[in-house]
């Protein structure tokens, strides 16, 4: 029996740990697509069926399974479709396996009851552990109903429900620990994921990203001989507004400024903070001369906007900036930095609020 219980710990484990590694790539939950709630009430109904093959047998005439947990699983992970699935897979599954009969049609019914009671008890707004909690209550009031049905035999029907109750609570006791610590360890891993690419003041891609993004879209843009053209963003004077209204308010500038360049550009140009209270803009297949209209359409644009920086307060704020275009003019991709900084310091030294287009003539 323990080895058929350590069997059946071992493939719940390995199922739910594949699992972790696909959570960490996808957003999972209700609002999922519903071809990824088909495909998590497959893998569920799966695992459900390879648990029922390797059954724990109890005594020679009593055996036991944990197919209520991926059931369990489906509900509290991907909504009332996956469960379903689940349900529908395993007590299929019972009935062409085992035979048609009374034990296999009361099964079915048993799981898809299950199905049904587990996702109603997540719809309650109660944290998690209450969830699993009145799940296995509600598991063990469905099984022992179908075992009062099935077992004519009193004694044998108490042990029968006493070894499956006590090994269902255990094990769903030791599944939720393990699940609650994978759970925990999949929004650490996506909120330093997050952390690590996105700048927290203004949600655009940080310093870190900028040059990760800058170095595949540069192999591409060599690779498909096409045109890239980079500007850099400074604001004018930005001390002096830290300085004059306080820094919460500069930080409100950087975040509007930040909308103002998401509205400008397309939804395919790489917009950065990459400090401080500079940005840049990475303009894929663009030529200099189309980058001079759209440097000059954000420069207008941000010296059109009021910035409000509190009920009373609107600001208007100006920026420099410059900008750099492989090939036909900065000839080696790996100088557009450089160069786009140089035309940034030009712009400033030119009186500021102006676009410089490098020139390496100049
Ligand atoms: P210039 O026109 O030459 O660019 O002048 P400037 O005042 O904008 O430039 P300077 O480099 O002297 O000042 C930049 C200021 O940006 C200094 C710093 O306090 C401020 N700053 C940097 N990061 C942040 C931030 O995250 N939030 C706020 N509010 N201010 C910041
Ligand atoms: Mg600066
Ligand atoms: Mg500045």
């Amino acid at each position: 029996m323990f080895t058929q219980l350590f069997i059946n710990s071992c493939i719940l484990i390995t199922f739910i740990s594949i699992f972790q590694n696909f959570a960490m790539k996808k957003d999972i939950n209700q609002n999922s697509s519903i071809p990824l709630r088909i495909l998590i009430g497959t893998y569920a109904g799966l695992l459900g069926i390879l648990l029922m093959l390797f059954s724990i047998q109890v005594t020679p005439s009593i055996i036991t399974d944990f197919r209520a947990l991926p059931i369990l699983l489906s509900a509290l992970y991907g909504g009332f479709l996956p469960t379903i699935i689940a349900s529908l897979i395993m007590g299929t599954f019972r009935i062409l396996h085992f035979g048609l009969s009374n034990t296999s049609i009361i099964a079915l019914i048993v799981i898809l009851l299950m199905g049904i009671g587990f996702s109603a008890i997540n719809l309650i707004k109660v944290e998690r552990k209450s969830k699993w909690i009145y799940s296995i209550i509600c598991s063990l009031i469905l099984n022992s109903i179908s075992m009062i049905i099935l077992i004519k035999d009193p004694i044998f029907l108490f042990k029968v429900f006493t070894v499956y109750s006590i090994s269902t609570v255990l094990m769903s006791y030791f599944i939720f620990k393990f699940t609650e610590y994978l759970s925990e360890s999949v929004q650490l891993y996506k909120k330093l994921k997050s952390e690590a690419t996105i700048d927290f003041l203004t949600g655009l891609n940080n310093v870190r990203q900028f040059d990760n993004m800058f170095n595949i879209v540069a192999q591409q843009i060599i690779r498909n001989d096409e045109n890239l053209s980079l500007l850099f963003l400074d604001i004018d004077y930005f001390k002096k507004i830290n300085d004059t209204y306080g820094h919460s308010c500069g930080d409100i500038v950087l975040r509007d400024l930040a909308v103002i360049l998401l509205n400008t550009c397309r939804v395919y140009d790489i917009i950065s903070r990459n400090g401080g209270e500079e940005f840049s803009v990475l303009l894929l297949n663009c030529p200099a001369a189309h980058a001079l209209e759209v440097a000059e359409r954000i420069r207008k644009n941000v010296e059109s906007s009021k910035f409000h920086i509190s009920d009373k307060v609107n600001i208007n704020i100006t920026i420099s900036i410059g900008i750099s275009t492989y090939p036909n003019i900065t000839n080696n991709i790996d100088s557009l930095l450089e160069h786009a900084d140089t035309a940034l310091y030009e712009a400033k030294r030119a009186g500021r609020n102006k676009v410089v287009l490098y020139n390496s003539k100049d």
